[in-house]
């Protein structure tokens, strides 16, 4: 069997009609003899008014309760898409994630997929139906509905591929592919024609959320190619493959950035060996994500300062949680909520001398102060002032020749 698993995100699922144009996308490949496997998103903002909702209910709503609420968004759009098609005279039906069923480990709200049963699938793409799946969700082995992050429809249809040994596997989003930067943002953002996925799992978790980290891990383990598309405009979009199918000459792939960062130093904390262990215990327990961490050197030998970057929605939390850790002292909580931070990706720099220097040099150039600075083999990520953000971005894209 030829098959495609075809993925919609929410824009393109936003309205009815635009339901009628990804039907007419759909019935486009069914006519060049494909078996198609549609995954989907709910349609834009139905998930973000579900997650609204809960913490109107309660800022402590349990989280096998969360996931049964915001999965229903993708039951409505799975159901619509299903109910064009049978309109236009295909044989279609809906899927839930436990109809299938779908199987995932982990945490509510932070599943991965597990496998998927096919046998009730493949029967009915055989007697020529197209099945619509909802996106996002699956259920765990005590048959609770579970959720598998935000944007997690990308990581379904990954899965799916995988599962049904497609032969494509195409995401369809509101952008024509994935971009040197977010072009919404930055005009001059160049469409990527290929990237490998190590590039695309970096940029998509520094911020380019094009493309859901995790869909690109299990992408990356099980060897998908993914092809990134539009589906307003039928142009050629992104293929994301393995490093050794690219030819480059870039040394830079992509700027990525996020907005909503915050940062917190900790003034005076004594120095000696597990304080930073004891200042992370109840951020990392309570399920706060710590980003960038740096400790100074400390010049007498007793006290040091630390700073660290979280989400801003944590910063509440987190300084309620340094408060009352009895097991540390220090003498001075320094936050500041105004801060972003802008990476630079590709895998080039492992072979360029000097990518560190012309980042500095660009943006020292701009007048644009650098606070933090953190390092991987393939990206180099500096938090800076919220207001510096566009034009670092925009410097960083013309340094490194983005826009060419
Ligand atoms: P979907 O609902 O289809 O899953 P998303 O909103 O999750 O779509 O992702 C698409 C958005 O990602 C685009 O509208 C764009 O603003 C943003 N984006 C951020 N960085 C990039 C990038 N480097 N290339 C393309 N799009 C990007
Ligand atoms: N509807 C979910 C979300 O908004 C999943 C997705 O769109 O991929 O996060
Ligand atoms: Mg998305």
């Amino acid at each position: 069997m030829k098959i495609v698993v075809l993925k919609f995100g929410g824009t393109s699922v936003g309205s009815t009609n635009r339901i009628k144009r990804v039907s007419k996308i759909i019935i486009s490949y069914i006519k060049k003899k494909y078996k198609v496997i549609v995954a989907t998103s709910a349609m834009s903002g139905v998930t973000n008014e579900l997650v609204r909702k809960s913490k109107e209910i309660s800022n402590d709503f349990l989280a096998e309760e969360y996931d049964v609420l915001v999965s229903s968004g993708e039951q409505m759009s799975c159901s619509l898409i299903a109910g064009r098609l049978n309109h236009l005279g295909y044989k279609s039906r809906s899927w839930l994630g436990w109809q299938i069923p779908i199987l995932t480990t982990g945490n509510h709200s932070a599943s991965r997929i597990k496998s998927i049963y096919k046998k009730n699938i493949i029967k009915y793409l055989k007697s020529g139906g197209i099945p619509i799946v909802a996106g996002f969700q699956g259920i765990n082995s005590h048959s609770r509905i579970t959720t598998i992050g935000r944007g997690g429809t990308d990581a379904s249809a990954i899965m799916l591929a995988r599962f049904f040994k497609a032969q494509k596997c195409i995401i369809y989003t509101d952008v024509d592919g994935v971009y040197t930067t977010d072009p919404n943002s930055i005009k001059k953002a160049k469409k990527i024609k290929v990237i490998s996925y190590d590039e695309m799992l970096e940029m998509a978790s520094l911020g380019s959320k094009v493309m859901q980290p995790h869909s690109i891990q299990d992408a990356r383990l099980n060897r998908i190619d993914i092809n990134v598309k539009s589906s307003f405009k039928n142009l050629p979009g992104t293929i994301i493959t393995k490093r050794k199918n690219i030819l480059s000459d870039k040394i830079i792939r992509g700027v990525s950035f996020t907005k909503n960062d915050a940062k917190v130093t900790l003034i005076g904390v004594k120095d000696k060996p597990g304080v930073a262990a004891s200042i992370f215990e109840p951020i990392y327990k309570n399920s706060i994500n710590v980003d960038m961490v740096v400790q100074n050197i400390s010049s007498n030998g007793k006290e040091t300062d630390l700073t660290f970057t979280i989400k801003n929605e944590d910063l509440f939390k987190t300084q309620k949680l340094l408060k009352k850790n009895k097991k540390i002292n220090f003498r001075k909580l320094i936050v500041d909520s105004k801060v972003s931070k802008v990476s630079i990706v590709g895998v080039g720099m492992i072979t360029t001398p000097g990518v560190t220097y012309r980042m500095f040099n660009a943006l020292a150039k701009k007048n644009i102060n650098i606070i933090v600075i953190s390092t991987s083999e393939i990206k180099i990520s500096v938090l800076v002032n919220r207001k510096d953000l566009n034009n670092a971005v925009k410097v960083l894209h013309k340094e490194f020749n983005l826009e060419k």
